[in-house]
């Protein structure tokens, strides 16, 4: 889901990191308060002033929305739902959930938590406003504080809406899901809001701008278009989840896995193993033990005039948690796995022990089998 991503730090065992495209929201954000809102609302200070307010600000909206996050990440680590990641991008923030919640309530109550942050944080930073202006402390630290109030309302208020994916689309889909036990249904209802939802928001995003606020509308326009891609591949989420989940990571194993031993170099790789065994990823070990893998296609970097020198260790990709998962894992989590690395492979293994590897396109033919025999009534 993100491009290029930078780690800021660790915050209760999750780790906080930046898109770049969070980047381009930050400035605008401090753009607008700089030379919008502030000037606006707080006359006569200097722009420098204006400037460092902006800036305070703008940092402030990143400090609410890492702890709506948190909010979610919390309750999810509360209901047994893995959670590593709190990305900050272009639209927002986003706790990455490695898995879908379990339970109708366990979804409810993790969906709700982060709007109810964002009030929580409202009314703290408008009992700090009112204290500042209480006691005649600089109108500049007033106006951030006023600025705080605001967005957390819109975070929470906005949030709130039953559109899926927005958080008050998941609580209603929570709600529907345990009203009636079926995930599938209330998933359809609530895509279908959150669609209807972002095309409110395409249509006013356009009258916006034609009607001379360029930058508000096209803002709107972009994060319907965003709403309606995610509210779409909700649907399709939940069904591949829900056909895959607890399917164990072993019934689709190649095995024996054809391993390639780290030490010899790319060109004896290319003839004996890719040219004599065609497939596209292989296992790398020293010895027994398993140290990396290497995709065929990874070569189409390496040029030819180096296969010689090179060896396999040194072109391919070493283990991580992404790259191999435990034989305990299931297709989800290794579905997990390959969209972190957008490779195509991932390796099972216990203790550095290779147990095989499972294909991407395993797992598709599988998922349109069973999607066409038990769709189909
Ligand atoms: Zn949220």
């Amino acid at each position: 889901m993100f491009g290029k991503t930078f780690n800021l730090f660790d915050l209760f065992g999750f780790r906080i990191q930046v898109d770049v495209t969070w980047l381009f929201l930050a400035l605008l954000v401090t753009w607008s308060l700089a030379v919008g809102f502030f000037p606006a609302l707080y006359p006569g200070f200097s722009q420098t002033v204006y400037l460092s307010m902006a800036i305070i600000g703008m940092i402030g909206l990143a400090a609410s929305l890492i702890l709506h996050e948190l909010a979610h990440a919390l309750v999810a680590r509360a209901y047994g739902l893995p959670i590593k990641y709190i990305t900050l991008f272009i639209f927002g923030g986003v706790a990455q959930l490695e898995r879908e919640p379990q339970t109708a309530r366990s979804e409810f109550v993790m969906a709700i938590a982060g709007p109810l942050m964002s009030l929580a944080l409202a009314g703290l930073s408008y009992l700090a406003w009112i204290a500042a202006d209480a006691l005649g402390l600089p109108q500049s630290l007033a106006g951030v504080l006023h600025y705080l109030f605001l967005i957390n309302l819109l975070l929470g208020g906005f949030n709130m809406i039953p559109a899926f994916p927005l958080d008050g689309g998941r609580a209603l889909r929570a709600a529907l899901w345990g009203w009636r036990g079926d995930l599938l249904w209330a998933t359809k209802i609530a895509a279908t809001t959150g669609s209807v939802f972002a095309f409110m928001l395409i249509g006013f995003g356009i009258l916006r701008a034609v009607s001379g606020d360029v930058v508000g509308g096209v803002w709107m326009f972009l994060i319907g278009l965003f709403v309606r891609s995610a509210a779409q591949g909700s649907y399709t989420e939940v069904i591949t989840h829900r056909l895959l989940d607890e399917v164990p990571v072993t019934h689709f194993l190649h095995e024996p896995a054809v391993s390639v031993p780290a030490d010899i170099s790319i060109e004896s790789f290319v003839q004996d193993y890719v040219y004599a065994t065609h497939a596209d990823f292989y296992p790398v070990v020293e010895g027994e033990c398993l140290v990396g893998g290497l995709a065929a296609r990874q070569l189409r970097r390496v040029p030819k005039s180096r296969w010689r020198s090179l060896s396999v260790a040194e072109v391919m990709t070493p283990l991580s948690p992404d790259t191999v998962v435990s034989p305990k894992a299931d297709v989800a989590q290794a579905l997990t796995a390959m969209r972190r690395t957008g490779r195509s492979h991932v390796m099972v293994a216990e203790d550095a022990k290779l147990r095989g590897v499972v294909a991407f396109s395993e797992l598709q033919r599988y998922l349109s089998f069973k999607l066409e025999i038990e769709q189909s009534g």
